[in-house]
């Protein structure tokens, strides 16, 4: 693999079997497959100064490994996801621990065993417990939503104090709208533990930080002789959807391009723009150790930021006297801003005007979406690594 920094004069598209648009995780994990299992040559263009997309890190002046764009901590229940990813890196046995600071109080989240006693006292949080238990069974996942149509007047306490306390002042800052107004998948990311597993992914086997970190992990993911990268390079510089074909720097392209940047984008959102939320991320570092005592504490009932996330406490670096944390402050995506579109808003009309920008690629055989952002889904990193490797077994088979 080499990485350059824009295109050489004279760049020839047909010199490639596929071109692949972004150098995230459904960019690089397409690369990979189709160089290795099928020897397609492959351009990848990425028009961030990096690779690795969302998922980039790097180390601050204080010398600390941090995440630009958000905190990412790896965890998967699919095998094949895990198997392919560990071709790349190993993984520490980091377990990822998110406390909800609660007026002062930090009660794990999600609120479990532990987080009862903590809000209702030694011997009431013990009782409630044993009605969840009744109600739902042991080491259960219960989503906030279904526990507050319990018909049952203690269980509607609990359920009460957690929607209040955790849910809905957290997700009104994170979306702007009540946890009822929002896509019910979103909420049940996070439940209500019914048990004393603390890690904020409960009962999932495979979890961590790879242990070089995400930029490592990609740049051994594109190391392959068959794979170039070209970084600082906006693809829709030079791809043109026109008569249902692809072309490329003008030329008809007959190999195939895997596109994971957001679609309206691509048609100049002639449609209208597809919503996001996006995220002011701010990073501070401090003259101290440790400042917090887990990787993320969310501030579910106060502040105007989400969550504080504290980096080392997440990779296990040691930089003594030197800590960076980061606190995230939510807000409408503005198209054209130069913001980044963190989070898809999975509601009905967006839906639809994304599918109506589908439709438009959906016949051009050579032209394939994959990713958070270009099947406008709220995936997580193994999700979109699953969905890649799925599209790239299908041109495989195609070809
Ligand atoms: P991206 O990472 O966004 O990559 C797409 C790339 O395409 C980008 O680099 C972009 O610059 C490039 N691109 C777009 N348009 C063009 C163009 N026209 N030309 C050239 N390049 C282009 N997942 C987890 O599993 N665990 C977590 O803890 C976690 N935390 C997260 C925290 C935050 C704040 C956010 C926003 C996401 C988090 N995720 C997490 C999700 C994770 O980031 C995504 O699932 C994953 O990075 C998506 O990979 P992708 O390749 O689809 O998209
Ligand atoms: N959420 C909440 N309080 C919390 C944690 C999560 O209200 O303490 C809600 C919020 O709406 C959030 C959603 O659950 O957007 C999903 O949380 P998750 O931590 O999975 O979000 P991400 O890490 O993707 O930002």
């Amino acid at each position: 693999m080499g990485i350059a920094s824009g295109l050489p004069t004279g760049f020839n598209p047909s010199a490639y079997d596929a071109i692949v648009v972004g150098a995230g995780y459904a960019g690089a994990v397409c690369a990979r497959t189709l160089a290795e299992a099928s020897s397609y040559r492959v351009a990848v263009l990425e028009k961030r100064n990096h690779i690795a997309g969302n998922a980039y890190d790097y180390e601050d002046e204080a010398g600390i490994l941090i995440h630009k764009y958000g905190p990412h901590i790896y965890h998967t229940t699919d095998e094949r996801v895990h198997q392919f990813l560990s071709r790349f890196t190993d993984f520490t046995d980091y377990q990822h621990k998110v406390l909800a600071n609660i007026h002062g109080t930090l009660m794990p989240v999600p609120f479990n065993h532990q987080s009862l006693k903590l809000a209702f006292g030694e011997e009431k949080g013990e009782h409630l417990y044993q009605k969840l238990v009744q109600a739902f069974g042991e080491n259960r996942r219960v989503p906030i939503l279904e526990l507050r149509d319990r018909n049952d007047p203690e269980l509607a306490e609990v359920a009460d104090y957690v929607y209040e306390n955790v849910f809905l002042h957290y997700t009104m800052k994170q979306w702007d709208k009540t946890p009822d107004q929002i896509d019910p998948a979103v909420m049940g990311r996070v439940p209500v533990f019914v048990g004393d597993d603390d890690r904020y992914f409960p009962q999932v086997p495979h979890q961590g930080m790879p242990d070089k970190g995400y930029t490592d992990l990609f740049n051994n993911m594109l190391d392959h002789d068959l794979i170039q990268v070209f970084v600082d390079v906006d693809a829709r510089d030079i791809l043109d959807l026109s008569n249902q074909s692809v072309y490329v720097c003008g030329q008809p392209y007959g190999g195939e391009i895997i596109y994971t940047g957001a679609l309206d984008e691509l048609f100049g959102m002639d449609l209208g723009a597809l919503p996001y939320r996006t995220l002011d991320m701010q990073f501070e570092t401090l003259d101290q150790d440790q400042f917090q005592p887990v990787g993320t504490v969310n501030y579910t009932v106060s502040e105007d930021f989400t969550r504080i996330t504290e980096f080392k406490n997440m990779t296990g670096q040691v930089v003594p006297g030197k800590t960076t944390i980061m606190r995230e402050y939510s807000k409408a995506y503005e198209p054209g801003s130069g913001q980044t579109p963190y989070y898809v808003i999975n509601e009905p009309e967006n839906i639809q005007l994304y599918e109506k920008y589908r439709e438009r690629v959906a016949h051009i055989i050579n032209f394939h979406v994959v990713g958070r952002l270009a099947e406008y889904r709220y995936y997580d990193m193994d999700g979109v690594v699953a969905s890649a490797l799925a599209l790239s077994e299908e041109i495989i088979s195609q070809r």
